[in-house]
């Protein structure tokens, strides 16, 4: 039997959620056009479509909401969402941002230029996305176990350090504005990268001058990681580790939807003053004022105080070991997953599980389908349809794994909710033709995930 660790909260207030019938859900999603992201969140029973927003917050945080001081400049919660950060992570300059991408726009648009390349271990997809729009090229580095769903290693979020050094070489400092990593891995599973790799990777930056940013949505659960798995960091606590892994990077981008413990809000860290003042300049235009950056004063006070619950090494140890137990629930069922489990999610190996489905068939987006169709369940898929591109004869070409994102909402779901979801599993693997092939219809340039419409084969 597998044990689930027990809750460092208790429940203080529910949200009601119920399961439809599956003749409803069959009709939704036709005509939803197989798009998971189109239907209502109402008519889901358990959502692991993203971990970001979707927090339960504590007594503690809707206590700070009352606390929002909605002044236009100068907020008092700004100066404690600041003072906050700042602790946690040095930064001089700290700047809000209503979410990670905001962020990662306001970044991106300022300290790129068209031909650059900009390495990472791997680019999450709006940060991507934006990189792309801004003319650059976003490079993916992760060492090779970080690609093999079932390879065993402690930190498979690692970036390749002696790619990068040749990466550098080849194309010259000159191309390349800023190198970044993504603590942890999203697109590489929720994969952690250890310190060392994060200290080797900033002396190398910067041995050729290229700074470092760090993509830093899930540094809390990164840094408790390190604290288990790295040799020598298992006495500090991860508030430390987490000063140390900012000390070697001299800017991030973060979206408080993750280790913010908020439903919205974001942040840029900064020890640029030349930087700080092109940004806060920037961003009047499309996020607001420097004090608020696209927030109302209680959100601020939110992230600030989420941002402190998220240090908590007891929250953390139940995080990362609920996210475990489920993998484990998953695996006794027979779903092959990413090993071992990342942090925020579960991914299931959607190309093992189903090896005789065709690639151009999408099997991770059909399996997210038939997760809907049988249990109510929605999912992300992380393969064909959100990393595949057209290539120049016009055919797709495909990332190397092709995978389905269970996301753990922090503090939402109990363990009969995963036990449940394991089961729904169980009945797709033994009848596997309930998970039917798929053909695009309809297509938009960015992000196709959020809106791309199938027919079922
Ligand atoms: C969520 C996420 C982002 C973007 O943040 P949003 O708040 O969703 O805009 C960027 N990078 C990573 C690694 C993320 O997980």
């Amino acid at each position: 039997m597998i044990e689930f660790p027990a809750e460092p909260y208790r429940i203080k207030s529910i949200e009601r959620i119920r399961q439809i019938p599956r003749s409803e859900r069959e009709r939704l999603i036709r005509e939803a056009k197989f798009n998971i992201f189109k239907i209502r969140a109402e008519d889901i029973y358990l959502d692991f479509l993203t971990d970001s927003g979707t927090s339960a917050m504590s007594d503690n945080q809707w206590a700070g909401l009352l606390t929002g001081d909605e002044s236009y400049a100068g907020c008092r919660n700004y100066y404690r969402f600041e003072e906050t950060i700042r602790s946690i992570t040095g930064f001089k300059h700290i700047i809000p941002a209503h979410q990670g991408r905001a962020a990662e726009h306001l970044m991106f648009s300022t300290l790129i230029k068209p031909g650059d390349k900009i390495p990472s271990n791997s680019h999450f997809d709006t940060t991507r996305a934006n990189i792309e729009y801004a003319g650059a090229e976003a490079v993916d580095l992760v060492i090779e176990e970080g690609k093999d769903p079932s390879a065993s290693h402690p930190f498979k979020g690692n970036i390749d350090t002696d790619r990068l050094e040749d990466f550098i070489k080849k194309n010259g400092p000159g191309q390349i504005p800023f190198g970044m990593l993504t603590i942890t891995n999203n697109s590489g599973g929720g994969q952690p990268v250890s310190l060392e790799n994060i200290k080797k990777t900033s002396e190398i930056l910067h041995s050729h001058r290229i700074p470092l940013i760090l993509d830093a949505c899930r540094y809390a659960e990164n840094c408790y990681f390190i604290k288990q798995r790295e040799k020598g960091q298992s006495d500090r606590s991860v508030r430390d580790i987490a000063g140390v892994v900012f000390s070697y990077a001299d800017g991030c981008t973060m979206s408080a939807k993750k280790d913010g413990l908020a439903n919205i809000g974001g942040f840029i860290g900064t020890n640029d003053d030349n930087l700080h003042e092109k940004l806060t300049n920037a961003m009047i235009l499309v996020e607001g004022f420097r004090t608020y950056g696209g927030l109302a004063g209680r959100d601020l006070e939110a992230v600030a105080r989420g941002l402190e619950e998220a240090l908590d090494e007891a929250y953390l140890s139940h995080r990362i070991n609920q996210v475990k137990s489920f993998g484990e629930l998953l695996l006794e069922a027979g779903i092959p997953i990413v090993v071992p489990t990342g942090g925020h999610a579960v991914f299931v190996d959607a190309a093992s599980l189903l090896p005789d489905f065709r690639r151009e068939h999408y099997p991770g987006w059909a399996l997210s389908v038939a997760l809907y169709r049988e249990g109510g369940i929605r999912a992300c898929e992380i393969g064909g349809i959100v990393f595949g591109k057209k290539g120049e004869d016009g055919r797709e070409v495909f990332p190397p794994l092709e995978l389905v994102r269970l996301a753990i909402p922090r503090r939402v779901y109990t363990e009969s909710h995963f036990r449940y979801a394991a089961s729904i599993f169980k009945r797709i693997t033994e009848n596997k033709s309930m998970v039917r092939g798929l053909k695009i219809t309809y297509e938009p340039e960015y992000l196709r995930h959020f809106t791309v419409e199938f027919k079922e084969l």
